[in-house]
């Protein structure tokens, strides 16, 4: 769709770039990303992946807008999308911290304070 009007200042602005990783031995090719994706970004693709499965992959990559739904609708947490200057590890870790709930420092004296009071 072409935009009916330009911004006067929009040379002052510089629009995101987005990347998709596929982590795509995860993926078990439901293809709710392609479908759902409101850019029609993705695609599935015809390669296999280790369990068979067709994963998708960008076919229109600067189209992204980062909108993050395909990361939410994918039942295999097999998709992530990051603005272009995020480091993908960064994202993985959050991801990981979340889903444990609290940081490995806490849960070892945790352990170490059961430790003691199963000794005493
Ligand atoms: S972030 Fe949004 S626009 Fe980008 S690929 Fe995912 S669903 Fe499509
Ligand atoms: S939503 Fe996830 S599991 Fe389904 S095709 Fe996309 S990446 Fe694969």
């Amino acid at each position: 769709m072409k935009p009916w009007r330009t911004p006067l200042d929009i040379d002052k602005h510089k629009l995101p770039h987005y990347k998709i990783y596929i982590i795509v031995d995860r993926c078990k090719g439901c293809s709710f990303c392609v479908e759902y994706c409101p850019k029609k970004v993705l695609e599935m693709s015809e390669e296999f992946n280790i369990k068979g499965y067709h994963p998708p992959f960008p076919v229109r990559e600067d189209q992204c807008v980062g909108c993050d739904l395909c990361e939410l609708i994918c039942p295999e947490f097999a998709i992530y999308v990051l603005k272009d200057e995020e480091e993908p590890e960064d994202k993985i870790k959050m991801n990981v911290e979340n889903a444990i709930g609290e940081p490995e420092g806490d849960k070892e004296s945790e352990n170490e304070q059961s430790k003691d009071k199963i000794k005493t």
